[in-house]
Protein backbone atom coordinates (compact mmCIF):
# COMPACT_ATOMS: atom_id res chain seq x y z
CA UNK A 1 0.00 0.00 0.00
CA UNK A 2 1.23 3.46 -0.58
CA UNK A 3 1.57 5.85 1.52
CA UNK A 4 0.03 9.27 0.61
CA UNK A 5 0.59 13.31 1.13
CA UNK A 6 -1.63 16.24 2.25
CA UNK A 7 -2.23 18.16 -0.46
CA UNK A 8 -2.52 21.48 1.72
CA UNK A 9 0.29 20.72 4.78
CA UNK A 10 2.17 18.04 3.20
CA UNK A 11 1.44 15.84 6.35
CA UNK A 12 2.22 11.71 5.85
CA UNK A 13 -1.27 10.31 5.27
CA UNK A 14 -2.12 6.72 5.32
CA UNK A 15 -4.79 5.22 3.09
CA UNK A 16 -7.07 4.87 6.27
CA UNK A 17 -6.91 8.20 7.29
CA UNK A 18 -10.00 10.52 7.15
CA UNK A 19 -8.76 14.08 9.27
CA UNK A 20 -5.33 15.65 8.68
CA UNK A 21 -4.07 15.62 12.19
CA UNK A 22 -1.73 18.68 10.85
CA UNK A 23 -3.86 21.24 9.32
CA UNK A 24 -7.39 19.62 10.30
CA UNK A 25 -8.59 18.95 6.57
CA UNK A 26 -10.92 17.06 5.75
CA UNK A 27 -9.67 14.09 4.25
CA UNK A 28 -11.01 11.49 1.53
CA UNK A 29 -10.13 8.39 -0.95
CA UNK A 30 -10.92 8.51 -4.63
CA UNK A 31 -10.60 5.28 -6.28
CA UNK A 32 -10.57 7.06 -9.44
CA UNK A 33 -7.36 9.15 -8.52
CA UNK A 34 -6.11 6.13 -6.63
CA UNK A 35 -5.28 8.98 -4.12
CA UNK A 36 -6.30 10.45 -0.51
CA UNK A 37 -7.41 14.00 -1.03
CA UNK A 38 -7.30 16.87 1.23
CA UNK A 39 -10.99 18.66 0.69
CA UNK A 40 -12.80 21.41 1.15
CA UNK A 41 -16.33 22.17 0.67
CA UNK A 42 -17.21 23.29 -2.72
CA UNK A 43 -18.51 26.98 -3.17
CA UNK A 44 -21.56 26.00 -5.24
CA UNK A 45 -23.34 23.04 -2.90
CA UNK A 46 -23.56 22.39 0.84
CA UNK A 47 -22.66 18.23 0.24
CA UNK A 48 -20.08 18.62 -2.24
CA UNK A 49 -16.11 18.88 -1.64
CA UNK A 50 -12.94 19.54 -3.84
CA UNK A 51 -9.75 18.92 -3.72
CA UNK A 52 -7.47 21.90 -1.67
CA UNK A 53 -4.58 21.81 -4.29
CA UNK A 54 -7.46 21.63 -7.15
CA UNK A 55 -10.50 23.77 -6.30
CA UNK A 56 -11.65 24.07 -9.89
CA UNK A 57 -11.29 20.58 -10.64
CA UNK A 58 -13.67 17.30 -9.73
CA UNK A 59 -15.81 17.56 -7.31
CA UNK A 60 -16.96 15.13 -4.53
CA UNK A 61 -19.55 13.81 -2.42
CA UNK A 62 -18.88 11.80 1.34
CA UNK A 63 -20.42 8.56 1.54
CA UNK A 64 -23.22 8.13 3.79
CA UNK A 65 -21.12 5.61 6.11
CA UNK A 66 -18.86 8.79 6.28
CA UNK A 67 -21.66 10.85 7.11
CA UNK A 68 -23.86 9.03 9.64
CA UNK A 69 -21.40 6.36 11.18
CA UNK A 70 -17.93 7.38 10.66
CA UNK A 71 -17.03 4.09 9.28
CA UNK A 72 -15.80 4.94 5.92
CA UNK A 73 -13.24 7.48 3.68
CA UNK A 74 -13.98 6.90 0.58
CA UNK A 75 -15.42 9.65 -1.99
CA UNK A 76 -18.18 9.54 -4.33
CA UNK A 77 -17.72 11.81 -7.60
CA UNK A 78 -20.37 14.29 -7.00
CA UNK A 79 -21.78 13.40 -11.16
CA UNK A 80 -22.78 9.56 -9.44
CA UNK A 81 -25.94 8.94 -8.26
CA UNK A 82 -25.14 6.66 -5.88
CA UNK A 83 -25.51 7.61 -1.81
CA UNK A 84 -22.82 5.00 -1.03
CA UNK A 85 -18.93 4.36 -2.14
CA UNK A 86 -17.97 1.78 -4.27
CA UNK A 87 -16.74 -0.26 -1.70
CA UNK A 88 -19.82 -0.12 0.81
CA UNK A 89 -22.01 -0.94 -2.28
CA UNK A 90 -20.42 -4.04 -2.31
CA UNK A 91 -21.37 -4.51 1.25
CA UNK A 92 -24.67 -6.96 1.33
CA UNK A 93 -25.62 -7.61 4.89
CA UNK A 94 -24.05 -5.11 7.76
CA UNK A 95 -23.76 -7.04 11.40
CA UNK A 96 -25.78 -5.34 13.66
CA UNK A 97 -23.88 -2.21 14.70
CA UNK A 98 -26.41 -1.33 17.77
CA UNK A 99 -23.51 -0.84 20.66
CA UNK A 100 -19.94 0.99 20.26
CA UNK A 101 -18.05 -2.63 20.72
CA UNK A 102 -19.74 -3.53 17.37
CA UNK A 103 -19.65 -0.56 15.44
CA UNK A 104 -15.84 -0.76 15.73
CA UNK A 105 -15.25 -4.07 14.64
CA UNK A 106 -17.15 -3.72 11.70
CA UNK A 107 -15.60 -0.75 10.62
CA UNK A 108 -12.56 -2.99 11.38
CA UNK A 109 -14.11 -5.12 8.41
CA UNK A 110 -14.55 -2.67 6.26
CA UNK A 111 -11.18 -0.82 6.51
CA UNK A 112 -9.80 -4.49 5.45
CA UNK A 113 -12.03 -4.56 3.08
CA UNK A 114 -11.39 -1.77 1.36
CA UNK A 115 -7.48 -2.22 1.20
CA UNK A 116 -8.56 -5.91 -0.56
CA UNK A 117 -10.34 -3.85 -3.07
CA UNK A 118 -7.48 -1.37 -3.81
CA UNK A 119 -5.10 -4.03 -4.39
CA UNK A 120 -7.60 -5.77 -6.71
CA UNK A 121 -8.18 -2.61 -8.69
CA UNK A 122 -4.98 -1.46 -8.95
CA UNK A 123 -3.93 -5.13 -10.10
CA UNK A 124 -6.37 -4.25 -13.04
CA UNK A 125 -8.81 -7.22 -12.09
CA UNK A 126 -12.38 -6.89 -12.43
CA UNK A 127 -14.57 -6.05 -9.31
CA UNK A 128 -18.20 -5.90 -11.07
CA UNK A 129 -21.18 -5.48 -8.40
CA UNK A 130 -24.18 -7.97 -8.15
CA UNK A 131 -25.64 -5.43 -10.39
CA UNK A 132 -23.41 -5.26 -13.02
CA UNK A 133 -23.04 -8.90 -12.87
CA UNK A 134 -26.08 -10.41 -11.08
CA UNK A 135 -24.80 -14.62 -11.14
CA UNK A 136 -21.15 -13.60 -10.44
CA UNK A 137 -20.67 -10.41 -9.07
CA UNK A 138 -18.99 -9.42 -5.66
CA UNK A 139 -20.79 -8.95 -2.86
CA UNK A 140 -19.95 -8.82 0.82
CA UNK A 141 -22.12 -10.23 3.95
CA UNK A 142 -20.61 -9.82 7.27
CA UNK A 143 -22.97 -11.81 9.88
CA UNK A 144 -22.64 -12.73 13.54
CA UNK A 145 -23.62 -16.44 14.54
CA UNK A 146 -26.76 -16.54 16.55
CA UNK A 147 -28.21 -19.40 18.48
CA UNK A 148 -30.34 -20.32 15.77
CA UNK A 149 -27.85 -19.61 12.93
CA UNK A 150 -23.99 -20.70 12.78
CA UNK A 151 -22.37 -18.12 9.97
CA UNK A 152 -19.08 -19.50 8.72
CA UNK A 153 -16.65 -17.59 6.20
CA UNK A 154 -16.73 -18.68 3.03
CA UNK A 155 -17.25 -17.87 -0.59
CA UNK A 156 -20.10 -18.71 -2.90
CA UNK A 157 -20.49 -17.68 -6.43
CA UNK A 158 -19.25 -13.85 -5.77
CA UNK A 159 -20.87 -13.89 -2.35
CA UNK A 160 -18.17 -13.90 0.41
CA UNK A 161 -19.25 -13.76 3.96
CA UNK A 162 -17.47 -13.12 6.97
CA UNK A 163 -18.37 -14.39 10.39
CA UNK A 164 -18.16 -11.20 12.40
CA UNK A 165 -16.59 -12.99 15.37
CA UNK A 166 -12.97 -12.75 13.38
CA UNK A 167 -13.03 -8.96 13.93
CA UNK A 168 -13.26 -10.15 17.71
CA UNK A 169 -8.77 -10.42 18.53
CA UNK A 170 -9.44 -12.63 21.32
CA UNK A 171 -11.71 -14.88 19.21
CA UNK A 172 -9.24 -15.17 16.49
CA UNK A 173 -6.12 -15.94 18.02
CA UNK A 174 -7.74 -18.76 19.96
CA UNK A 175 -8.98 -20.27 16.82
CA UNK A 176 -5.47 -20.10 15.26
CA UNK A 177 -3.93 -21.63 18.32
CA UNK A 178 -6.71 -24.55 18.38
CA UNK A 179 -6.13 -24.91 14.51
CA UNK A 180 -2.52 -24.55 14.90
CA UNK A 181 -2.26 -21.87 12.33
CA UNK A 182 0.66 -19.23 12.33
CA UNK A 183 -1.19 -16.44 11.10
CA UNK A 184 -4.88 -15.31 10.75
CA UNK A 185 -6.52 -12.00 10.29
CA UNK A 186 -9.33 -10.37 9.02
CA UNK A 187 -7.84 -9.32 6.02
CA UNK A 188 -6.26 -12.49 5.25
CA UNK A 189 -9.91 -13.88 5.33
CA UNK A 190 -10.91 -11.66 2.33
CA UNK A 191 -8.33 -12.35 0.41
CA UNK A 192 -8.29 -15.74 0.97
CA UNK A 193 -11.85 -15.43 -0.08
CA UNK A 194 -11.97 -13.37 -2.97
CA UNK A 195 -9.20 -16.05 -4.87
CA UNK A 196 -11.75 -18.66 -4.45
CA UNK A 197 -14.16 -16.07 -6.17
CA UNK A 198 -11.53 -15.48 -9.08
CA UNK A 199 -11.02 -18.88 -9.55
CA UNK A 200 -14.54 -18.95 -10.20
CA UNK A 201 -14.61 -16.13 -12.24
CA UNK A 202 -11.34 -15.96 -14.24
CA UNK A 203 -9.71 -19.17 -14.00
CA UNK A 204 -12.40 -21.58 -14.62
CA UNK A 205 -13.74 -20.62 -17.67
CA UNK A 206 -10.24 -20.10 -19.04
CA UNK A 207 -9.01 -22.57 -21.85
CA UNK A 208 -5.43 -21.65 -21.00
CA UNK A 209 -4.92 -21.55 -17.56
CA UNK A 210 -7.46 -24.26 -16.17
CA UNK A 211 -5.24 -26.63 -17.13
CA UNK A 212 -2.20 -25.58 -15.84
CA UNK A 213 -3.55 -25.02 -12.95
CA UNK A 214 -5.15 -28.58 -12.30
CA UNK A 215 -1.51 -29.27 -13.23
CA UNK A 216 -0.09 -27.27 -10.22
CA UNK A 217 -2.64 -27.46 -7.53
CA UNK A 218 -4.48 -30.49 -7.94
CA UNK A 219 -8.03 -31.85 -9.43
CA UNK A 220 -10.51 -29.68 -7.84
CA UNK A 221 -13.57 -31.47 -8.81
CA UNK A 222 -12.63 -34.35 -6.17
CA UNK A 223 -15.44 -34.34 -3.55
CA UNK A 224 -14.77 -31.70 -1.05
CA UNK A 225 -16.76 -32.58 1.55
CA UNK A 226 -14.51 -36.19 1.86
CA UNK A 227 -10.88 -33.21 1.85
CA UNK A 228 -12.94 -31.45 4.76
CA UNK A 229 -13.48 -35.14 6.80
CA UNK A 230 -10.42 -36.64 6.21
CA UNK A 231 -8.46 -33.31 6.91
CA UNK A 232 -10.04 -32.69 10.35
CA UNK A 233 -9.51 -36.09 11.17
CA UNK A 234 -6.42 -36.51 10.13
CA UNK A 235 -4.94 -32.63 10.27
CA UNK A 236 -2.13 -32.36 7.40
CA UNK A 237 1.02 -34.89 6.08
CA UNK A 238 3.90 -34.00 7.75
CA UNK A 239 6.04 -33.05 5.27
CA UNK A 240 3.05 -30.38 3.79
CA UNK A 241 5.37 -27.27 4.09
CA UNK A 242 7.16 -29.01 1.04
CA UNK A 243 4.63 -28.45 -0.99
CA UNK A 244 1.74 -26.11 0.62
CA UNK A 245 2.13 -22.79 1.92
CA UNK A 246 -0.40 -23.44 4.87
CA UNK A 247 -1.67 -26.90 6.83
CA UNK A 248 -4.86 -25.65 5.34
CA UNK A 249 -3.43 -25.74 1.56
CA UNK A 250 -3.22 -29.31 2.01
CA UNK A 251 -7.06 -29.83 2.28
CA UNK A 252 -8.15 -29.31 -0.86
CA UNK A 253 -6.85 -27.83 -4.18
CA UNK A 254 -9.44 -24.88 -3.77
CA UNK A 255 -7.72 -24.25 -0.56
CA UNK A 256 -4.70 -24.78 -1.89
CA UNK A 257 -5.22 -22.15 -4.69
CA UNK A 258 -6.99 -19.36 -2.40
CA UNK A 259 -4.05 -19.52 0.04
CA UNK A 260 -1.85 -19.42 -2.04
CA UNK A 261 -3.44 -16.31 -4.03
CA UNK A 262 -3.94 -14.91 -0.35
CA UNK A 263 -0.13 -14.78 0.06
CA UNK A 264 0.59 -13.41 -3.14
CA UNK A 265 -1.86 -10.42 -2.23
CA UNK A 266 0.09 -10.28 1.10
CA UNK A 267 3.51 -10.44 -0.93
CA UNK A 268 2.61 -7.40 -2.83
CA UNK A 269 0.94 -5.16 -0.71
CA UNK A 270 4.06 -5.37 1.78
CA UNK A 271 6.29 -4.45 -1.17
CA UNK A 272 4.48 -2.07 -2.26
CA UNK A 273 4.73 -0.54 1.06
CA UNK A 274 8.47 -0.79 1.39
CA UNK A 275 8.59 0.78 -1.88
CA UNK A 276 6.60 4.04 -0.90
CA UNK A 277 8.87 4.54 2.15
CA UNK A 278 11.70 4.58 -0.29
CA UNK A 279 13.07 1.38 2.01
CA UNK A 280 16.58 0.60 1.38
CA UNK A 281 17.88 -3.24 2.92
CA UNK A 282 21.00 -4.52 3.32
CA UNK A 283 20.64 -8.32 4.02
CA UNK A 284 21.94 -11.95 3.51
CA UNK A 285 20.16 -12.51 1.14
CA UNK A 286 21.11 -9.76 -1.16
CA UNK A 287 24.64 -10.48 -1.08
CA UNK A 288 25.92 -7.52 0.90
CA UNK A 289 24.23 -5.49 -1.69
CA UNK A 290 21.53 -2.70 -1.18
CA UNK A 291 18.37 -3.88 -2.05
CA UNK A 292 15.85 -0.39 -2.82
CA UNK A 293 12.44 -1.87 -3.16
CA UNK A 294 10.48 -0.71 -6.37
CA UNK A 295 6.83 0.22 -6.30
CA UNK A 296 5.41 -2.99 -7.46
CA UNK A 297 1.18 -3.97 -8.34
CA UNK A 298 0.63 -3.34 -11.84
CA UNK A 299 4.36 -2.13 -12.39
CA UNK A 300 5.34 -5.79 -11.96
CA UNK A 301 6.25 -8.07 -14.46
CA UNK A 302 8.74 -10.13 -13.76
CA UNK A 303 7.98 -12.31 -10.87
CA UNK A 304 11.78 -13.54 -9.89
CA UNK A 305 12.56 -10.15 -9.51
CA UNK A 306 9.65 -9.59 -7.09
CA UNK A 307 10.06 -12.53 -5.29
CA UNK A 308 13.63 -11.88 -4.40
CA UNK A 309 12.38 -8.49 -2.91
CA UNK A 310 10.08 -10.24 -0.83
CA UNK A 311 12.60 -12.82 0.17
CA UNK A 312 14.86 -9.72 1.39
CA UNK A 313 12.36 -8.13 2.82
CA UNK A 314 11.04 -11.15 5.32
CA UNK A 315 14.26 -11.11 7.61
CA UNK A 316 13.58 -7.37 7.29
CA UNK A 317 10.21 -7.03 8.68
CA UNK A 318 10.77 -10.25 11.20
CA UNK A 319 13.56 -8.59 12.53
CA UNK A 320 11.43 -5.83 13.31
CA UNK A 321 8.98 -7.36 15.04
CA UNK A 322 10.96 -9.28 17.07
CA UNK A 323 12.55 -5.83 18.28
CA UNK A 324 9.18 -5.33 19.58
CA UNK A 325 8.82 -8.15 21.33
CA UNK A 326 6.00 -9.45 18.77
CA UNK A 327 5.80 -12.77 17.08
CA UNK A 328 7.07 -12.60 13.40
CA UNK A 329 5.10 -10.79 10.84
CA UNK A 330 6.09 -13.42 8.48
CA UNK A 331 5.90 -17.06 9.89
CA UNK A 332 5.76 -18.84 6.68
CA UNK A 333 8.54 -20.66 4.78
CA UNK A 334 8.11 -21.12 0.82
CA UNK A 335 9.08 -23.92 -0.49
CA UNK A 336 10.83 -24.52 -4.61
CA UNK A 337 7.20 -25.82 -5.11
CA UNK A 338 5.41 -23.13 -3.24
CA UNK A 339 7.09 -20.57 -5.19
CA UNK A 340 6.53 -21.82 -8.18
CA UNK A 341 2.63 -21.80 -6.97
CA UNK A 342 3.30 -18.23 -6.32
CA UNK A 343 4.77 -17.82 -9.67
CA UNK A 344 1.57 -19.09 -11.59
CA UNK A 345 -0.83 -16.97 -9.57
CA UNK A 346 1.44 -13.94 -10.89
CA UNK A 347 0.91 -14.91 -14.71
CA UNK A 348 -2.52 -15.66 -14.26
CA UNK A 349 -2.85 -12.05 -12.67
CA UNK A 350 -0.82 -10.34 -15.23
CA UNK A 351 -2.13 -12.21 -17.93
CA UNK A 352 -5.98 -11.94 -16.64
CA UNK A 353 -5.83 -8.78 -15.30
CA UNK A 354 -7.11 -5.50 -17.53
CA UNK A 355 -3.60 -3.40 -17.53
ZN1 LIG B 1 -2.71 18.61 6.24
ZN1 LIG C 1 -18.17 4.05 1.85
ZN1 LIG D 1 -11.23 -21.38 1.37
Amino acid sequence: MQTFKCDYCAQLLFFENNLCIRCGHLLGFSIEEGDVLSLKPSNDSSDRYVDVSDPDGAQYRLCQNSIKLNACNWLIPANEPDEYCMSCRLTDILPPIQDETRRIQWVKVETAKRRLLYTLIDLGLPVPSRAENPELGLAFRFEESTPEKQVYTGHASGIITLNMAEANASFRENAREKLGEVYRTVLGHLRHECGHYYWELLVLPSEKWLPIAREVFGDETVSYKDAIERHYANGAPENWTDSYISAYATMHPWEDWAETWAHYLHMLDTLDTAASYDLVVKSPSTKGKNRRFKTTMRHHQNFDKLFEMWYSLTFVINGLSRSMGMPDSYPFVISKTVKEKLRLVHNIVSDLSKN
